[in-house]
């Protein structure tokens, strides 16, 4: 396999497939750009390298067509901007345009192409579509670890024009390392914690770890469906009664494993899912009728922590509690404080999932975790154990 690190682009045109899926306001500014930023070292490594890159990148959905406002242009000044060079534009990401700035550009330059998804060949992994980015470049980079789930063209069948010639880019390295780090051979103990609304969503998820972890923290909204499987009464709090059995059979698993599981033991609930609702602090399985389970309890947090700072090697994916309104965000700002203190001891920390991620940022702890992953879909279907196309196209 090649890598960023020995591979020497001087001379060569790279098409790097980034995400650039920058959230904007309604007025077309970028309001969070670090994914911009996440690319940032594997531009740099190429043009240094007197290499040329073309970047590549969806932008929202929208669905074949081209929509002004989902234009990467203004990304693309973004990016000049953080990177302190001119970043040129292509109106299309195939065609006539696209073909010549490519075959135009020189070394340390680089030149951002419009919107993939403006094309439905994009989203359907079209053959030809694959074809024609392909011919744009002489080497391919995948870098867009956030859409590695999706067998897209950009994101897999392109990689078939460049044989011998494809690489990860640092930052889905990094995203792939870490994940081996947590699922290959972790410093034991090694905990899982999973939270945010709904079992459904995490299911494969809780059921490949429970076959690899040493400890299990189940917290969240996901947490009542368990508590009523094993008897508990929940009141009013969100709970999947289809999915009871299935809570049991994890639960089972778990115990024959000899694996620890933590439930929550108290809740924070409410008699609203409002911010201004009546709150109180209850046993987490003696949840009034009428009232919800809306955050772990201070018991929960105690003891949740003192596993996290225990634990040789963490995945965090989830929310404790409804993390978006302050008088539930408590457990959440607490397991983010455990899992940084349990990095300052020497433990090897993953967040990954869309919210969990979203926490550690706004409580600006992102920095005291190991790894802060980019890819909220593609997180979710690794650590399910699934082989992302986007990656088994690189290492085919
Ligand atoms: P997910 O996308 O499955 O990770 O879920 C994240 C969402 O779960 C966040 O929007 C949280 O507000 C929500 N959540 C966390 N705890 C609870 C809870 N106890 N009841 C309802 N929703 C919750």
């Amino acid at each position: 396999m090649l890598t960023m690190d020995s591979f020497d682009f001087k001379g060569h045109t790279a098409l790097v497939r980034v995400d650039l899926n920058v959230p904007q306001d309604g007025n077309g500014r970028i309001t969070d750009d670090t994914r911009a930023r996440a690319i940032l070292p594997t531009i740099r490594k190429i043009i240094r390298d007197g290499g040329s890159a073309i970047l590549i990148s969806h932008l929202g959905r929208p669905k074949g067509k081209v929509v002004p406002s989902m234009s990467l242009r203004p990304v693309a000044e973004h990016l000049g901007e953080l990177l302190g060079v001119p970043v040129l534009f292509a109106t299309d990401c195939v065609g006539d345009d696209a073909r010549a700035k490519a075959s135009a550009l020189k070394p340390g330059e680089v030149l951002v192409l419009e919107n993939l998804r403006f094309h439905p060949e994009e989203e359907a992994g079209d053959a030809d579509f694959s074809r024609s980015l392909g011919e744009l470049g002489d080497v391919y980079v995948n870098d867009a670890f956030g859409s590695a789930h999706r067998a897209h063209a950009s994101t897999t069948v392109v990689a078939r024009s460049f044989p011998g010639n494809k690489l990860f880019g640092y930052l889905m390295q990094a995203e792939i390392d870490s994940v081996d780090k947590v699922l290959g051979d972790p410093k034991r103990p090694l905990l899982a914690i999973v939270g945010g609304s709904k079992v459904s969503s995490k299911l494969a998820v809780l059921e490949n770890l429970v076959g690899k972890c040493d400890a299990l923290i189940i917290g969240g909204g996901m947490a009542n469906t368990f508590i009523k499987a094993k008897g508990g009464h929940v009141g009013s709090s969100l709970v999947e009664d289809d999915l009871l059995d299935t809570a049991r059979s994890v639960l089972e698993k778990a115990a024959t494993r000899q694996i620890e599981i933590h439930l929550p033991m108290d809740a924070v609930v409410a008699d609203s899912f409002n911010a201004s609702a009546n709150t109180d602090i209850c046993a987490s399985d003696r949840v009034p009728d009428g009232w919800m389970a809306l955050d772990i309890g201070p018991e929960s947090v105690k003891t949740f922590r003192e596993v996290a700072l225990k634990a040789g090697t963490i995945l965090w994916n989830g929310p404790m509690g409804v993390f978006e309104m302050k008088p539930f965000q408590q457990g959440t700002i607490a397991m983010a404080q455990a899992v940084a203190e349990a990095t300052d001891k020497g433990a090897f920390t993953l967040v990954g999932g869309g919210d969990s991620v979203a926490a550690v940022n706004q409580f600006g702890l992102a920095d005291r975790i190991g790894h802060v992953s980019t890819g909220g879909g593609a997180m979710l279907e690794y650590l399910e154990g699934k082989v992302l196309p986007g990656i088994a196209a690189v290492r085919e």
